[in-house]
């Protein structure tokens, strides 16, 4: 009896960028030992459990037979619905980002907006701060709403990036009218110009004396941001939380501003939404606020946050009230979700809870594939570097109050030039500075750098007992600083090598073991005591001992003079050419 041959697949089989070996037997419908075994033929020795990237996935398909493909990416799949294409999308609030340097007062100017402006009808509410909130401005005698996130926003651009999220229609750029230009506010144009978010420029604190529009205007101008009044493009508001100014004008304008990008949703679209805020309640469980970008989220909804997933239990608003469906343009906070999503994720429905988990699965395992790839490449540079002995690592902890932080310092940790030092991140953790942080600090020598986060009383004792510190910061721009600086004190210093002067060996009077005195001419600028030296053709150096003018020991001796010298070195011959020159050392700065 014959065997009919196995009919040939008709459809390839989709497999993700990271299969683990178990995942590809049973996608390819064959036993894993079968999987092992091709991979062995191929010279790759992998265990039931663990990960193989697509290219070795598909050559053992196809070795047994199988026709493969990669499969969708979830970028691709989360490809935002066309606005202008959807002809039930209306405006939606536009959602606003604060941005700029420290002590500008950006968090004065929120609080001072929430406060003045809160929604007719909402006022007497219990805020809570639930990462955004919502204000009522009024253009042309109409009133609409405007969304603000009150999470920083640096780490909401750097979130966006890495998911590929858009949580921005506006952006608005707080400059100090008394301080100007700093570090942060270069660095938040930056942000706004890469990521192309419209925005405006609040000149904050005019009502102090050291106010100068001018400078500001100035010096945003060299960084390309030009006021109107100055021919630009850019809308100034001067305003002062402080003194209740500018408030409602810069509102105005956040809805000018936000028309040019004309925010609109349709309510009834497929939801999109991206988490601006996650932790883990006592109360409630993993909790997150959602903005809602498209469609509408209801209490009820399965959803999934990339790699999370829900049935939403509770929503509130950030008034602490409980609401049963969220519009587009809207911030809720919603309890019911398997684990702790992060900042910037995106935010999708599913028509039941098989159907959540399977794409959270799917979001999980192109996660990991990212991270593979990721890590992959900075092990292949720190293994180059290890080969050329260079490297030396700066061991840290590092602890901070939300994910968003975490992934914010991890990003710009990951911007520090590390060729020759580098950071390990040796343990990341949201929450609190813990027991076993301190012992592992203490083993490996680590740092450990508390961003905003608790600093639990046991470790603290154990801190003290173990003589380990803790540095702490509630600005990342300063532990980036100190981080720096601690790899820079790392850097082997730079040697400066300074040309004193040259001459010629006219004669050599005295050779002894370890040194001779010799007359020379010096030719060429000065010749110093304790200066080092070096003959032409020679590689070896040593130093001048003293120097003697006719019989006389003189420190120097300037250029068209001859002199005697006592060198302890290599010996000179009647007619080399000898340079003195002196090394010092320069600390070094990363790149
Ligand atoms: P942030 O770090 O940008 O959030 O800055 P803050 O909002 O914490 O403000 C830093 C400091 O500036 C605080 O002491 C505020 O009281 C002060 N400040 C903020 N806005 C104003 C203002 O309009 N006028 C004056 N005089 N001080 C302000």
């Amino acid at each position: 009896m014959t065997c009919m041959p196995q009919e040939t697949q008709a459809t390839a089989i989709a497999l993700p960028t990271v299969i683990s070996v178990k995942e590809l037997a049973e996608a390819v419908d064959r036993p894993v030992t079968a999987v092992i075994t091709e991979l062995m033929k191929n010279g790759v020795m992998a265990t039931i459990n663990e990960d193989i990237d697509y290219d070795t996935a598909a050559i053992v398909a196809s070795d047994l037979g199988i026709t493969v493909e990669p499969a969708a990416t979830e970028e691709a799949a989360a490809e935002p619905v066309q606005r202008d294409e959807n002809p039930h999308a209306i405006a939606r609030p536009p959602i606003v980002t604060v941005l700029g340097h420290v002590d500008h007062g950006k968090t004065t100017l929120l609080d001072a907006l929430r406060q003045t402006n809160v929604a007719s009808g909402e006022s007497g509410g219990i805020t809570q701060h639930i990462g955004a909130y919502q204000v009522e401005a009024e253009q042309a005698g109409k009133k609409r709403l405007v969304t603000f996130l009150d999470t920083p926003g640096h780490e909401a651009f750097t979130a966006m990036r890495a998911h590929g999220t858009k949580m921005t229609d506006v952006a608005i750029l707080v400059v100090a009218a008394d301080d100007g230009v700093k570090p942060q506010t270069t660095e938040a144009i930056q942000h706004i110009k890469s990521a192309k978010v419209p925005f405006l420029v609040a000149v904050t604190k005019i009502d102090t004396e050291g106010a100068d529009l001018n400078r500001v205007k100035q010096e945003l101008a060299a960084h390309d941001v030009v006021a109107e009044d100055w021919g630009g493009t850019v809308v100034m508001v001067e305003t002062s939380a402080k003194a209740g100014q500018g408030l409602s004008e810069l509102l105005e304008m956040v809805l000018l501003v936000s028309d040019l990008a004309a925010p609109v949703a349709d309510p009834d679209a497929p939801l999109q939404g991206v988490v601006i805020e996650s932790r883990l309640s006592r109360a409630k469980g993993s909790v997150a606020t959602i903005l809602v970008e498209q469609g509408t989220l209801k209490v009820g909804d399965y959803v999934v946050l990339e790699d999370v997933t829900g049935r939403i239990r509770l929503m509130e608003n950030w008034q602490g009230r409980r609401v049963q469906a969220a519009s587009p343009g809207t911030p809720v906070q919603v309890a019911g979700l398997s684990g702790v999503p992060e900042f910037g994720a995106a935010v999708t429905s599913a028509p039941d809870e098989k159907a959540a988990r399977i794409q959270a699965g799917f979001n999980q395992r192109n996660r990991r594939a990212r991270r593979v790839a990721k890590s992959t490449v900075s092990a292949e540079a720190i293994r180059r570097a290890v080969d050329r002995g260079k490297v030396q690592q700066l061991p840290l902890i590092l602890v901070t109050d939300v994910k968003g932080s975490l992934e914010a310092i991890e990003g710009s940790l990951a911007k520090i030039p590390q060729d020759e030092v580098s950071v390990q991140l040796v343990h990341a953790a949201v929450g609190a500075v813990t027991e076993s942080d301190i012992r592992t600090a203490s083993g490996s020598g680590a740092l450990i750098a508390s961003f905003r986060a608790r600093v639990e009383p046991t470790a603290r004792s154990l801190a003290k007992q173990l003589d380990v510190k803790i540095s702490t910061y509630d600005v990342i721009y300063q532990l980036l600083d100190d981080i720096k600086t601690a790899l820079e004190a790392m850097l082997p210093p730079e040697i400066i090598h300074n040309e004193v002067g040259a001459g010629e060996v006219l004669a050599v009077f005295r050779t002894t073991k370890t040194s001779q005195i010799i007359g020379c001419r010096v030719d060429e600028k000065k010749f110093v005591t304790g200066a080092s030296y070096h003959l032409d053709g020679q590689d070896e150096h040593g130093t001048v001992k003293q120097l003697k003018r006719v019989d006389e020991v003189v420190g120097e001796v300037g250029a068209g003079t001859e002199c005697g010298l006592t060198i302890e070195g290599p010996k000179a011959e009647v007619g080399q050419t000898i340079s003195l020159y002196r090394e010092t050392e320069r600390a070094r700065s990363l790149g």
